[in-house]
């Protein structure tokens, strides 16, 4: 379907807007390419005595180098494997402990002007039907998400002239003005696509808490074959420094990604740590997160399945576990594109934060009854269970879920956040702040199940806070009491 008069001209004068942006733009592509192969290429058959040091390294938790990644990037090895997943493991406990912060992705409108080969919504596919949620109907979404117990959303949006900034500013509006009774959402997330420094201003008015978006490819020539010429994702620049942006625009907490599939994923591990480098070197903090979606069937997107780089099972818990050594203070999503059980391995080797009870249609939760719904969907995900099974099963595994927004609402952002990372307290107020929202959820959504074996999960975790901070442990008890007689969003 080609394109109507309103989207052209609202592409036109974007794609002039960013034509400009190109020329004027002073920042240098950090992305160096003969620098990553040279890298990849010289540690290509690191001794075991190398990975052992880089290993022990990442144990001192300040970060990797790339040339120590690509040592990691290079272990074939199965012995050495099992050394890197207990590293990353061991990684993961010592800077946040056993508690998985909870959300709910929240697609608000499809529609979009550009055609990306791998995407359901892109202009071109008829075969998904594409939609923009009013501002009622996002209400709605939001009241069947907060109904189950989420407290977070990331919304995501379509690039198209309905869905601009100001339309991104209205969903904000409306994401944290719908409450009833307890239900609330107290962090909404946004992953939209590049905006001016402008707009991402006016969208950090409206209490946005990480703006995210995904690179898909660090890769230059694969990502102008992904993002075909005259849309407005063929400029590989102005997305690459679109958390740039947002950082000027005072956005303080922002996530990268890549969409592991369009190309050899090694490359795309480099590439994404030179995006953290380059976002500390000019900020002084790199990114909150870091996403690795794996490319998903689509409908009518045969190149989901036929790409020549699709990611194994083995590959992405290397890919999870290497940036977990490399980056130990960064958060790592995980999303429901992965299978359960699959999920349940990626998630000890080192990630922070997931998904669950998850609805990818536009307007999918108010059928929540409908697993999937593919001709409204992106791509398809493998994991529906609800949230109340997910929490379940996490409890089973020994995890802490956490519905925890008090580092965002008390500051704890950005650079303030890596400090407070650095020095160890994440688990310090992390795992209490947990057991704080973990106990509203137990309180007023879980089933009977859930609720016996979530408060057993809870007095184990509150014996581990007294053992180390019998002063915090103390007022955890004290704010549980008062939950139990009806207080609600008590944190420390
Ligand atoms: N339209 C905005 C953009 O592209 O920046 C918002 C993001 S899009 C709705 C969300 C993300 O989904 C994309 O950045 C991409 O990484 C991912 N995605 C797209 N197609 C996918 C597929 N077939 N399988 C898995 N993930 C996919
Ligand atoms: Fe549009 Fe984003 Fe899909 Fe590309 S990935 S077609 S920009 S929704």
């Amino acid at each position: 379907m080609a394109l109507n008069l309103s989207e052209k001209t609202w592409l036109e004068k974007r794609l002039e807007m960013i034509q400009r942006y190109e020329e004027e733009e002073k920042r240098q592509d950090f992305i160096n390419e003969s620098e990553i192969w040279h890298i990849l290429e010289r540690k290509a058959h690191s001794e075991p005595s190398e990975v052992r040091e880089v290993l022990a390294k990442a144990r001192e938790l300040k970060g990797l180098s790339p040339e120590d990644t690509a040592v990691l990037i290079s272990i074939r090895d199965p012995e050495l494997l099992e050394e890197l997943f207990a590293t990353a493991f061991w990684i993961k406990n010592q800077v946040y402990g056993n508690r998985i912060v909870l959300f709910a992705p929240l697609y608000v409108s499809s529609p979009c002007v550009n055609n990306c080969v791998y995407c359901g919504f892109r202009h071109t596919n008829e075969a998904v039907e594409k939609r923009t949620l009013t501002m009622e109907e996002l209400a709605q979404e939001i009241r069947a998400i907060t109904k189950v117990g989420h407290k977070r959303v990331l919304a995501v949006f379509g690039e198209h002239p309905d869905s601009d900034a100001d339309y991104i500013c209205r969903s904000l509006q409306t994401i944290y003005a719908t409450k009833h009774g307890r239900d609330e959402i107290r962090r909404a997330n946004v992953n939209a696509a590049p905006m001016t420094v402008e707009e991402f201003r006016a969208i950090k008015d409206m209490g946005i808490g990480t703006y995210q978006i995904f690179q898909e490819t660090y890769h230059h020539e694969t990502f102008r074959r992904m993002h075909p010429a005259g849309t407005l994702k063929h400029s590989y620049k102005w997305r690459l420094f679109a958390l740039h942006r947002a950082q000027e625009a005072e956005i303080d907490d922002v996530a990268i990604g890549v969409l592991f599939g369009l190309f050899d994923w090694r490359f795309e591990v480099l590439g994404l740590l030179y995006h953290a480098i380059d976002l500390e070197r000019e900020f002084g903090i790199g990114p909150h997160t870091i996403s690795f979606p794996r490319l998903e069937p689509a409908l009518n997107t045969p190149f989901t399945t036929g790409s020549p780089y699709l990611v194994s099972d083995e590959e992405i818990k290397k890919i999870i576990a290497i940036l977990r050594c490399a980056v130990p203070y960064t958060g790592l999503i995980l999303t429901a594109r992965e299978r359960p059980e699959l999920r349940r391995e990626l998630i000890r080797l080192g990630v922070s934060q997931t998904d669950a009870g998850s609805r990818i249609a536009v307007g999918g939760y108010s059928e929540m009854e409908k697993e999937h719904i593919l001709d409204r969907q992106q791509f398809m995900i493998n994991d529906t269970r609800s949230l109340d099974e997910f929490i379940y099963d996490l409890c089973q595994d020994g995890y802490i879920p956490s519905f925890c927004t008090a580092g965002y609402r008390a500051g704890r952002t950005g650079c303030h956040f890596m400090e407070f990372a650095k020095k160890g307290l994440v688990r310090n107020f992390c795992i209490p702040n947990a057991i704080l929202t973990f106990k509203e959820y137990l309180l007023d959504y879980a089933s009977p199940r859930t609720r016996e074996l979530g408060n057993q999960v809870i007095e184990q975790y509150l014996q581990e806070v007294e053992s180390r901070l019998p002063y915090i442990a103390a007022k955890v008890r004290e704010y549980l009491k008062r939950m139990e007689e009806g207080e609600r969003d008590l944190y420390v």
